[in-house]
């Protein structure tokens, strides 16, 4: 049914960059074998799957939204692909991303633009908007994102989805094509919040493959979920942070913020609000940080490892100039602009001016949530400050396109986990998302409130 939906509405979403039916059909078909033979299943056995195409599945193309990748197929399976496979999830195929996970509208994929099912017209966000879209459209019960900056939440505010991003080293990065190791994390997109914890529980803890991966069990999420949905919320302290809401968001956004809050405080919440003043800093530090990590990660993009090869069309063979052929092509204008600004931060002479300071700023962050959660259980925020725009109005404009990002990176600094919740429709008919952050390894919390306001 899926496959036949993806086929139905895929030409005008574009959430698939590959479809892959003979993987998808072969597991299902195994799994109703092993069904009727008795065996005792994962409860998510046969409950189709996409997943981003940043991850690296065997035998199914990985693109990462990249011409540089092109034609490569992954001889491996991340970690969490792994698990999913395991499990018996049948994997529909990979979904369309900006190119190496830098972007905020999927319009920066290699692969051309996924479309908003809700207006197609309109942006999908990013980075991950085809997991997302293929979530929002129906063509996929269940999707694998990966959050940086936002781009699980952005995409799920504007799509009307539950997207989360887990405590950093909750998840396996072991397969991840990685942008910023220390911010990258992968979680699930689905239409409601028990779906995102049962997946979570499935797809998380330790990997003795990811030095990062945190070596204790997760907290019980799919607990936490049934026992949010019961809706009582008596002795929780969910503090607004004041630097995240107000000003710079559109009415709508913030119309359908203030009514969740009386939600919570329906459900017996004390509303507090809190104050993180260094988060006016974040997005500046996100910025160096993560392109600095990036022209780093994405060195061994060289034409003689993986996917494209180009050479020079002239001249001489040598290395240095089939990489530099190669990687003028391969590499679109933003991963480009991310190259050249992360190894100027990183070059000898401006180190401390900028990527110095800007790990200072990322400690100052990391206190400001120690603090806000010496006050408060969890934190909420408006996930993003505008509903989908339309294709085209940010892509000339990369600050406008970062700013987007405001509310979502103070948590991939940090390294605490969020999630977007769908919080009802804006004036103009589109999806409004409500953030929640917990502290680090309180995932649970999330879903207990998620839950509870669904
Ligand atoms: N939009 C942000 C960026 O462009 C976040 C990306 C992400 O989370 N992968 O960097």
């Amino acid at each position: 049914a899926h496959l036949d939906r993806i086929g139905d509405v895929d030409p005008a979403v574009h959430a698939f960059l590959h479809v892959s039916t003979e993987d998808a059909l072969a597991t299902a078909r195994d799994v109703d074998s092993r069904r009727a033979a008795g065996e005792d299943l994962h409860p998510l056995a046969g409950v189709p799957i996409a997943v981003k195409d940043v991850v690296v599945t065997k035998g199914l193309p990985t693109t990462a939204g990249s011409k540089i990748l092109e034609g490569w197929i992954p001889p491996y399976d991340a970690t969490l692909v792994e698990r999913i496979r395991a499990a018996g999830l049948p994997i529909l195929g990979k979904t369309n991303m900006d190119e190496f996970a830098m972007g905020s509208s999927t319009e920066h994929s290699a692969y051309g633009n996924t479309h908003n099912p809700w207006d197609l017209d309109r942006i999908p966000g990013g980075s991950g908007g085809g997991s997302a879209a293929a979530v929002a459209a129906y063509e996929a019960p269940l999707a694998i994102g990966t959050d940086t900056g936002g781009s699980i939440r952005q995409p799920g505010a504007v799509t009307g989805t539950v997207g989360v991003k887990p405590t950093y080293g909750g998840v396996s990065r072991y397969g991840l094509i990685a942008m910023a190791s220390s911010l990258d994390q992968a979680g699930p997109v689905t239409r409601t919040v028990l779906d995102s914890a049962l997946l979570h529980e499935l797809i998380g803890g330790h990997d003795p493959r990811d030095s990062t991966s945190i070596n204790e069990d997760l907290p019980l999420l799919v607990d936490a979920a049934r026992q949010g949905a019961i809706g009582d919320l008596r002795g929780l302290r969910v503090g607004v942070v004041s630097e995240l809401s107000g000003e710079g968001y559109q009415e709508g956004v913030s119309a359908r913020f203030t009514e969740s809050l009386d939600l919570l405080r329906s459900l017996g919440a004390e509303i507090i609000e809190v104050s993180c003043p260094h988060f006016k800093y974040a997005l500046g530090a996100y910025y160096l940080i993560m392109p600095s990590e990036a022209s780093s990660n994405l060195a061994k993009f060289d034409g003689m490892r993986f996917g494209l090869r180009v050479e020079p069309e002239d001249g001489p063979v040598t290395a240095e100039r089939v990489m530099a052929a190669t990687r003028g092509q391969g590499f679109g204008d933003e991963v480009k602009r991310r190259i050249i600004l992360g190894t100027y931060a990183l070059s000898a002479g401006y180190y401390d001016a900028y990527y110095g300071s800007a790990q200072k700023v990322r400690t100052l962050i990391q206190r400001d949530f120690d603090a806000a959660f010496a006050q408060a259980d969890v934190l909420v925020s408006p996930t993003a400050p505008t509903t989908a725009f339309k294709f085209g109005e940010k892509l000339d404009d990369p600050l406008a396109m970062y700013l987007n990002d405001v509310a979502t990176i103070p948590a991939n600094l940090a390294g605490v986990p969020g999630m977007s919740l769908p919080n009802g429709l804006s004036d103009d008919g589109l999806p409004v998302g409500f953030q929640i952050l917990a502290p680090a390894k309180a995932d649970d919390r999330l879903y207990r409130v998620g839950a509870a306001l669904e």
